[in-house]
């Protein structure tokens, strides 16, 4: 590790960002002034091994991932179109709308699978009866899998559908078996840019208060930020920001996502994309400014496959996993595959020169691929 700030010392040639490595070696927190620093240099080489420095001094050489699917029971929203960036909420009405039966969702599962991910629509119709039904089948005939269910903006929802509070509905998917909560809908949590790209959906304040709750009643979450759209980069640093106020009252965060806007099938389509040197930059800066979180991951579906691998070299110390067969981020024109098998990631995270090892749903280690 050393040997990565002496690289640092010889290549730097952005002096912001020689505060910032004295801090590491200090253990001291970066603050909005850091944050700021980071997001505007240009000098990308010294910045990863900032990152990278960091994520080896919590990890070491182990970059993990997970044998897991993604179930989308419904694609029937009520808030359909009102999310900009989103493809895959549609009208009750609509030819593209579809409802999963529960034996059409237990034929998705195999013995494989370590973890199981459950998110979708906010149906009309549906009682949140139905949502725990599909939550018991899957624990019945996955026991040994864990369920990572439901995003805040579901919660919420059900909560509004049920009359229930939302310690209650978080209760009622434990008691079911749900294991964690995912980290979707965080989205961005500057009330201005999320007014333009997902009113009215969940407040940022609603989101975190109910991952708060989760936290306090033993449920683990995620989260994330959706980027690359309107945001500033003082919205991402604000958003961190929040994020580490919060894992500083609980530490009920396993990993922090980012996760890359696709605008193809939106009706946000007309913003340019943003150059890979931000995506670069955020996951440094997440793993930089989020000291207080154990995971930062790869989001492979969005960034793509071999922008995920150059990522590991910038602080990320997750791959997500096998996923097989993401819907919500193709349904908005991802070119990434819908899927990979184990040894995908095996060979991925060995030709980037780290350790894979194969976790489960709360970052168990079940294998370590030497
Ligand atoms: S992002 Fe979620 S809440 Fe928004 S329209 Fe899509 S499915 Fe519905």
């Amino acid at each position: 590790m050393e040997n990565i700030l002496e690289d640092f010392d010889i290549l730097c040639v952005d002096e912001n960002l020689l505060p910032i490595k004295d801090k590491l070696l200090n253990n001291k927190r970066l603050d909005f002034k850091d944050a700021e620093m980071i997001m505007d240099t240009k000098d990308l080489n010294s910045l990863g091994l900032l990152a990278k420095y960091k994520k080896l001094s919590k990890d070491g050489e182990k970059i993990y991932f997970v044998v897991n699917r993604h179930i989308n029971p419904t694609n029937i929203c009520v808030i359909a179109n009102s999310c900009k960036f989103c493809a895959f909420g549609q009208k009750k009405n609509s030819p593209d709308a579809y409802e999963m039966s529960i034996d059409k969702i237990l034929s998705l599962l195999d013995e494989e699978l370590r973890e199981i991910h459950i998110v979708g629509g906010l149906h009309p119709d549906w009682k949140f009866d139905k949502y725990l039904e599909i939550i018991r089948e899957v624990n019945i005939a996955m026991p040994s899998a864990h369920i990572k269910a439901f995003t805040a903006v579901e919660i919420e929802w059900f909560s509004k559908i049920s009359g229930y509070k939302v310690e209650k509905v978080i209760e009622k998917l434990m008691n079911a078996g749900v294991d964690a909560l995912p980290g979707g809908g965080a989205e961005i949590f500057a009330p201005e840019v999320r007014k333009k790209i997902c009113s009215p959906k969940t407040t940022g304040d609603s989101w975190l208060n109910i991952h708060k709750a989760a936290h306090k009643l033993g449920l683990p979450s995620n989260a994330t930020i959706l980027y690359g759209h309107l945001e500033s980069k003082y919205d991402v640093i604000d958003h961190l920001d929040k994020l580490r106020n919060l894992q500083d009252q609980t530490n009920g965060f396993l990993a922090f996502i980012p996760v890359l806007f696709q605008p193809y099938n939106t009706r946000l389509k007309h913003l340019k994309p943003f150059p890979f040197s931000y995506d670069l930059k955020v996951h440094a800066l997440a793993r930089l400014f989020l000291d207080n979180f154990s995971h930062i991951k790869a989001y492979w579906i969005t960034l793509g496959e071999k922008a995920a691998q150059v990522t590991f070299h910038y602080g990320v110390s997750d791959a997500d996993g096998t996923i097989i067969s993401e819907k919500i981020i193709h349904d908005a024109g991802a070119k990434s595959q819908i899927g990979h098998t184990r040894d995908f990631f095996v060979n991925m995270i060995k030709d980037s020169g780290y350790i894979p090892v194969e976790r489960d749903a709360l970052y168990n280690e079940l294998k370590i691929y030497d």
